[in-house]
């Protein structure tokens, strides 16, 4: 309160005013009562003397002059006309010199009154002198009265100092008044005050209180604007601190790893993927550079790179070891300038070990299919060669070669054709052709194809279908083949006098096709892999026996577009089963 300007400068202009109040107070006794009071006593003095000077005329001299001074309550000096001085009540009137050039007695003789101010020769003091005589009288004296003049004076000290307590008192009234008007508007100032420097610690939610709103008064528009912008600060504050949740939930669970670097490659943020990518926790990698962890030349490049670039760059590069290695791509993005005005680079993290395999092993098919399309074609050439060399006229042996040709060539037709199923079915994942059939129906169809060949190999075929139709939506010519490849392989890799049995049967919502045999069997080691695409256990014996090594290829690509399973199970030197499982419809 003391500290307040507003104060002082109330108590200023009250000092102000009370000094003003004071002067022009001042100058009004001195100019005006001065004047009055003089007018008045002199007014008086004359009557005093006038009824003195009766008195003395009644009493035709004989009057004791004292007492009529005693009377008039002043001096009274008795003087003739020639200004001889009679008697006087205040000194010896025969020492005293000729009074007529004195003033108040010239104008005496004149008008019959006259006035005079001055310090008189006899008291040494300022006084009024009033003197009177009778002027149609030649012998009358003239009597003066004089009076000191410092009970007129003392009169103006009297008003004077009567100001002066005035003064005083309004001076400590217009104190009071200013600390009290300082404290009305500083109230609801230090109100406002208070409010605006919570608002600035984050009290947005009721900033000014409601009783003091609502209690009216000069300043209750400005605290009600003052509340409203609070509360309309917490509303963006709450948007701003919804978004910001969004953005964070957005990059905490975004599959692809996010890194916020600044220019020196330091990390300010990183999203959990990130940190699962990179194999290195938050704390690692946060407020650190980040080559200081990954120490791999590529990084070293890419953030060396970061400040000149001003389009998205990226590299890639192998983190761990072995079966373990990722194949990681790093995306930096231009340094952009943040609301704080640091500079920033996003670098975006993604897993490229997939693309990697399959780029990878796109080029082994390409590899094998080259390598697969290779050998009967060197075989065909080679027969051809010999038979335009001279085997052609030999009749006798020109019949095997050709033999061999027409087996090159078939192989090749089934490789390709082969090649192709397996193109269509890992393309396209929409098929139109699918119907429900009874999967009853159609192995039986497909296993008839095969009774000739397995009486001619001495291998038993058994059908056991399942006991009710077995619905199922599937593509006919695709499972066909499938089944076709299961059946073709039972009845290739097992020797005469074995069995294959072939089944279909219902297990709650799914059907399973089961095709097991009492052949050859696959070791152990192989067995996960003979999926793969030209994985052959024995690429010789496969080959002789008209295989391409994509059969098994094709069944499991048959069996997933169906949204079904392929499974095996096999024991060496004793057989194999093979099940595709499908969903029942
Ligand atoms: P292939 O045309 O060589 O038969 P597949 O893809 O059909 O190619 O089979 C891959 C490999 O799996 C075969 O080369 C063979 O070694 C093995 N195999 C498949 N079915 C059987 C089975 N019923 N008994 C033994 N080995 C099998």
């Amino acid at each position: 309160m003391w500290r307040s300007r507003l104060l002082w400068r109330l108590l200023a202009v009250n000092i102000f005013a009370v000094l003003a109040f004071v002067a022009v107070s001042q100058a009004y006794i001195e100019l005006n009562l001065r004047q009055a009071l003089r007018a008045e006593t002199m007014a008086d003095l004359e009557s005093r003397a006038r009824l003195a000077f009766m008195a003395l005329r009644q009493a035709g001299g004989q009057v004791d002059l004292n007492e009529v001074g005693r009377r008039a309550d002043a001096r009274v000096t008795l003087i003739r006309r020639d200004g001889v001085v009679l008697a006087d009540t205040d000194a010896d009137g025969r020492a005293m010199e000729s009074h007529l050039q004195r003033l108040e007695i010239q104008q005496a003789l004149v008008n019959g009154v006259g006035m005079d101010t001055r310090i008189g020769q006899t008291l040494r003091r300022e006084m009024d002198y009033v003197a009177v005589t009778d002027t149609k009288d030649a012998d009358a004296p003239l009597l003066r009265v004089a009076r000191p003049t410092e009970v007129t004076n003392a009169r103006l000290n009297a008003m004077r100092q009567g100001l002066l307590a005035i003064a005083g008192a309004l001076l400590i009234v217009g104190s009071g008044l200013a600390l009290f008007a300082t404290h009305l508007i500083r109230s609801p100032i230090e109100r406002l005050r208070a409010a605006a420097e919570g608002m600035t610690e984050g009290r947005l939610d009721a900033p000014v209180a409601t009783a003091a709103r609502a209690a009216g008064g000069d300043f209750s528009e400005l605290e009600a604007a003052l509340h409203s912008v609070g509360v309309q600060m917490r509303q963006r504050v709450n948007e701003l601190e919804g978004q910001s949740r969004e953005l964070a939930s957005i990059m905490e669970n975004v599959s692809d790893g996010l890194l916020l670097v600044d220019p020196q490659g330091e990390v300010a943020l990183v999203n959990r993927a990130a940190t699962r990518l990179l194999g290195l926790s938050a704390a690692q990698l946060e407020g650190k550079p980040l080559w200081q962890n990954l120490r791999h030349p590529e990084i070293h490049d890419l953030l060396d790179t970061l400040r000149e670039v001003d389009r998205p760059s990226s590299v890639k590069m192998d983190l761990g070891a072995g079966a373990s290695t990722r194949t990681l791509e790093i995306v930096a993005t231009p340094m952009f300038e943040t609301a704080e005005g640091e500079k920033r680079s996003v670098l975006l993290v993604r897993d490229r070990t997939e693309d990697r395999r399959l780029e990878q092993m796109r080029r082994d098919f390409v590899a094998d299919v080259s390598h697969e399309l290779k050998t009967p074609l060197t075989s065909i050439k080679a027969y051809v060669e010999t038979l335009l060399d001279g085997a052609m006229d030999d009749v006798e042996a020109r019949g095997p070669f050709l033999e061999k040709i027409r087996n090159n060539a078939e192989r090749l037709t089934k490789l390709v054709s082969d090649i192709l199923d397996i193109s269509r079915l890992e393309g396209s994942p929409t098929d139109d052709a699918r119907q429900r059939m009874d999967l009853n129906l159609l192995v039986e169809r497909v296993l008839a194809q095969f009774k000739e060949r397995a009486e001619r190999r001495r291998v038993t075929l058994e059908w056991v279908p399942a006991a009710a139709p077995a619905f199922a939506v599937v593509n006919d010519e695709d499972l066909s083949e499938a089944v076709e490849n299961l059946i073709d392989n039972a009845v290739k890799y097992t020797p005469e006098g074995g069995k294959v049995s072939v089944s279909v049967s219902t297990h709650d919502d799914r059907h399973e096709i089961a095709v097991s045999d009492t052949g050859i069997g696959i070791p152990r080691e192989s067995l996960p892999r003979v999926f793969e695409r030209f994985f052959r256990v024995d690429k010789a014996r496969s080959r002789a026996l008209g295989g391409t090594g994509l059969g098994l290829s094709i069944v499991k690509h048959v069996a997933l577009r169906h949204g079904g399973r392929i499974d095996a199970d096999s024991e060496l030197g004793k057989g194999s089963v093979f099940r595709i499982s499908l969903p029942a419809a």
